[in-house]
């Protein structure tokens, strides 16, 4: 790590010790999206944290944009997705897009002047994705597009997102016949509802509807048909470190208020830190935020060295993700009756860790990924 790395992740430590602490908990319960902390965001250069310097991004790693995310996750997780998601769009672009394309849109997502997201889901289909159904149709110097896309990041806020349609119905296999465009809201263009969560408050996850949307065919990432299943996947191995980084963020945030509350708290005359109860839970916790920051260190290393790392980004993902469920978890029962409390942090940690487990592909898939790894990686 340099020491330009070392100074952007204190200041990001700095901020948000400064600057989300204070407002998460009144934020996350109104459910009100934070306007202000979003051009602040801009000002920090997080819309183009992972986007190259020569496009106007910071031109962060995968091992330094993770940890960035676990500092901010351990204390507000949700903020994340405002730029995150934007970030996944970005890199499609980046990585898939023509230089023309790059040099249009990358300086603008990396100011925040245009901010987004990803649609891929569908309400028929989210972890099959080859099954869904919007359609973009040719017309000229155009394409045409009919769909809905659901429980999409930014999708109020947002102005611009990589949407992933058909292009041939008929293709076989049917990720051949599927595409992505960069579509900027507009006629036939909208976000048409907002999800009421469970957590994850305060950013809006929304349904899209496309209605013979007009995109011009220079929107269509690569210039090429047929790419975007590939590009939508490509995407995601960085997704999943991401995810996973989120996931240790909770994990971490977890263990600090349950430590620190455990040290306050007194029963049957001392702290209850000092019965071996809650010593075993708070052990379990502190393994789990270690092992689940090796984890990411391992896959992010691998990705920033161009290395095939599904493989370890699933483990990361699986693991890191789990254990903000289980230390937000561990965190309720030390709090006892206070837990419930919505004075504390702990239930908003509770809340928002199962997202982690569903999101950038379920952690049953990340197992299924695993085990065709392993089995692929020791033939006999
Ligand atoms: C708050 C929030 C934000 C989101 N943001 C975005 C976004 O910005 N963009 C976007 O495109 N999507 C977004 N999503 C959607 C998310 O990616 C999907 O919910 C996720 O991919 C799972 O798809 P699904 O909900 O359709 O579940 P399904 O695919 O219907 O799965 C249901 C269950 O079946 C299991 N399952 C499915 N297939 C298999 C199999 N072959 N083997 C074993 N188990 C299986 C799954 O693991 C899961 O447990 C978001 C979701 C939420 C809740």
């Amino acid at each position: 790590m340099n020491i330009i790395d070392n100074e952007i992740l204190d200041s990001i430590e700095r901020w948000s010790m400064r600057e989300l602490r204070p407002i998460a908990r009144q934020f996350d319960h109104a459910d009100e999206y934070p306007e202000e902390i979003v051009e602040q965001m801009k000002g920090l250069g997080l819309f183009g944290a992972t986007i190259a310097t020569e496009y106007g991004g910071l031109g962060l790693s995968a091992a330094i944009y993770a940890r960035l995310v676990t500092i901010i996750s351990s204390v507000w997780m949700a903020p994340v997705g405002i730029f995150n998601s934007h970030l996944i769009m970005a890199s499609c672009v980046q990585r898939h897009g023509t230089e023309a394309q790059r040099q249009k849109w990358l300086p603008r997502f990396a100011s925040g002047e245009i901010r987004g997201g990803i649609g891929l889901t569908e309400p028929n289909a989210g972890t099959d994705l080859q099954s869904i159904r919007s359609v973009a149709r040719r017309e000229g110097t155009h394409y045409v597009i009919n769909g809905t896309k659901t429980w999409i990041t930014n999708g109020v806020h947002g102005s611009c997102f990589g949407v992933l349609v058909k292009t041939d119905v008929h293709a076989q296999p049917r990720h051949k016949g599927m595409s992505m465009f960069l579509c900027v809201k507009g006629d036939g263009f909208k976000a048409a509802k907002k999800f009421k969560k469970l957590g994850y408050k305060s950013i809006d996850s929304a349904e899209l509807v496309f209605d013979n949307f007009h995109v011009e065919a220079a929107n269509l990432i690569g210039e090429v048909e047929g790419q975007g299943f590939q590009q939508a996947l490509s995407g995601l191995e960085l997704g999943r470190i991401n995810v996973a980084a989120r996931g240790a963020g909770i994990a971490t945030a977890a263990l600090r208020d349950a430590l620190r509350y455990a040290q306050e708290r007194h029963t049957f005359g001392k702290p209850i830190i000092q019965h071996q109860a809650i010593q075993l839970k708070l052990a379990d916790m502190a393994t789990r935020v270690e092992a689940s920051r090796l984890l990411i260190e391992q896959a992010a290393k691998k990705y920033d060295l161009g290395e095939r790392c599904d493989l370890e980004a699933g483990m990361a993902k699986l693991f890191a993700s789990e254990s903000g469920v289980d230390n937000s978890l561990d965190a309720l029962r030390i709090f006892g009756g206070y837990s419930y409390s919505t004075e504390f942090d702990v239930e908003r940690y509770y809340r928002d860790a199962p997202l982690m487990c569903i999101g950038e592909g379920t952690n049953e898939m990340q197992r299924i990924i695993i085990a065709r790894q392993l089995a692929e990686r020791n033939p006999i």
